[in-house]
């Protein structure tokens, strides 16, 4: 049903704001999104240079990301990002790349490194997958807080195997969540595999780049850009008055409902008179961890297609995972360059907090040189990103803490507070459960306020 009158404002013009945003515009509501910054997109910004896509990470998608195949469809995105260009998948092994198929038993048991005695192991997981799917949705993930007492490593080495853990599990569960895979939970990586374990999640980029979708969102909404939110106050009418700071000058907005989407440290900053004793503390203990990505523009491509290497920790790299591109015709690279974005381990980007942006470049460098040895003489310009705070860390207990957090909204909510949250440290690592988020919480206060 749709509200004409109702007003909202979204705090952060991430994926997550943008997709609360735009689902409450397209219900009727009157939306205003504040950003802080001079851009939009957030952790998920890009830019272009030279007919480049510079990303701050791979920008993988798969035709089980329905919220992001679904908001490219309708801010009229369809026709320059979709279809995904497709993107095979591989794995490093020594100085040799080799294409993987771990959505089925046999491409799972012919991965390089698995052994005889695990390959049997691996035909308890269909069974194990059929168990816990009922408690897996990667929009709604603290549904599955009950199996979140073990870590990813436990998981696989008590059902599954070592060699499982080394060469399947570590690598898929490490390249998305950039993070200590012993620590990670078994959670994060059901959650990834429930998809990709039923083989209906086919990997591709797409055709543009997943830039694209925040400056056009961004671009059909009421927005305002470096308004910086500083407090979020209750009125007396049950409305909310948020106080922002735009061009050094005080600024504030009253509305029946507000969504903050920003990380969790700022949203407990700034929604601090509005929050219960147990919202601060999950807030202020939801933990963030460190992210190095780098983009190589090349003179000549490196693959002829797309492909998705992911660098097992075994094979002691600084690399986690790359993405290689040729490119096309009105694609993210132009054609007959190449391009390869890289996402750096957790490790490396921990123990190289403080080493220069030369140095962490020209390591980064000579490890895509095991795996391309012509990359150095081709090199046309490279891009380091880095940031301290990049990705959510979803260690064991982070859903169950999340299912306690989930709870105390519906209780206030119930209570008649119009105050919510989304970001991708409630779902999960990505853009496609950024915008889950966004859209989870738009269709919550669309509930409240219809
Ligand atoms: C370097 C890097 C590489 C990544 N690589 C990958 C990858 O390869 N694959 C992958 O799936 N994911 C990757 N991610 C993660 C992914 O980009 C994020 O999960 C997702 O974009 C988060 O979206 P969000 O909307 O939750 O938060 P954000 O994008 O952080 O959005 C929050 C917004 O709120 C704004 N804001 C903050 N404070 C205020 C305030 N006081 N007032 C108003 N606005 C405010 C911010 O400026 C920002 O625009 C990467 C992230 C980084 C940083």
């Amino acid at each position: 049903m749709s509200n004409g009158k109702s007003q909202v404002v979204i705090v952060g013009a991430g994926l997550a704001g943008l997709g609360a945003a735009w689902r409450l515009a397209a219900d009727g509501f009157g939306v205003t999104v504040l950003e802080a910054g001079g851009v939009v997109g957030g952790r998920a910004a890009g830019e272009w240079i030279d007919g480049f896509s510079v990303d701050r990470g791979l920008g993988v998608i798969t035709s089980a990301d329905r919220n992001l195949l679904a908001l490219i469809e309708e801010a009229g995105l369809g026709d320059s990002l979709l279809p995904p260009r497709p993107v095979e998948l591989a794995q490093a092994c020594g100085s040799q790349v080799a294409p993987i198929l771990p959505e089925t038993l046999l491409g799972l048991a012919s991965i390089p490194g698995v052994t005889w005695r695990d390959r049997k192991r691996l035909l308890r997981l269909p069974r194990l997958m059929k168990r816990y799917a009922p408690h897996l949705d990667r929009d709604r993930p603290e549904r599955a807080a009950g199996l979140d007492f073990r870590s990813a490593a436990d998981f696989a080495r008590l059902y599954l195997g070592q060699s499982v853990f080394d060469r399947w599990i570590s690598p898929a569960v490490a390249s998305v969540h950039v993070a200590d895979e012993h620590e990670l939970s078994r959670v994060a990586f059901l959650l990834d595999c429930v998809d990709s374990c039923e083989g209906s999640a086919v990997l591709g980029v797409a055709r543009r780049g997943l830039q694209e979708l925040p400056r056009t969102v961004a671009s059909k909404l009421d927005l305002r850009r470096g308004a910086a939110v500083e407090r979020i106050e209750k009125l007396d009418d049950g409305r909310q008055r948020v106080r922002y700071r735009r061009d050094g000058a005080g600024e504030t907005i009253d509305a029946d409902a507000v969504v903050v989407a920003t990380a969790a440290d700022t949203a407990v900053r700034i929604a601090d008179p509005l929050l219960s004793i147990a919202e601060r503390d999950f807030l202020a203990q939801v933990r963030f961890g460190p992210l190095i990505s780098m983009t190589v523009a090349v003179e000549h491509p490196l693959s002829s297609g797309s492909r998705l290497v992911r660098v097992p920790h075994s094979e002691v790299s600084p690399i986690e995972c790359y993405l290689v591109e040729a490119g096309s015709p009105g694609g993210r690279a132009p054609t007959g360059t190449g391009l390869v974005t890289l996402v750096a381990t957790h490790r490396f980007a921990l123990a190289n907090a403080g080493a220069t942006d030369e140095v962490v470049e020209k390591s980064l460098l000579a490890a895509l040189g095991r795996f391309h040895p012509s990359v150095a003489r081709s090199l046309r310009f490279v891009r380091l990103q880095r940031f301290p705070s990049a990705m959510p860390l979803f260690y064991v207990g982070a859903y169950r803490a999340l299912e306690r957090f989930q709870r105390v909204q519906t209780d206030l909510r119930q209570s008649g507070r119009r105050l919510y949250f989304a970001g991708d440290y409630l779902a999960g690592p990505r853009p496609e459960s950024a915008l889950g988020s966004g859209f989870r919480a738009a269709a919550t206060v669309l509930a409240d306020l219809a």
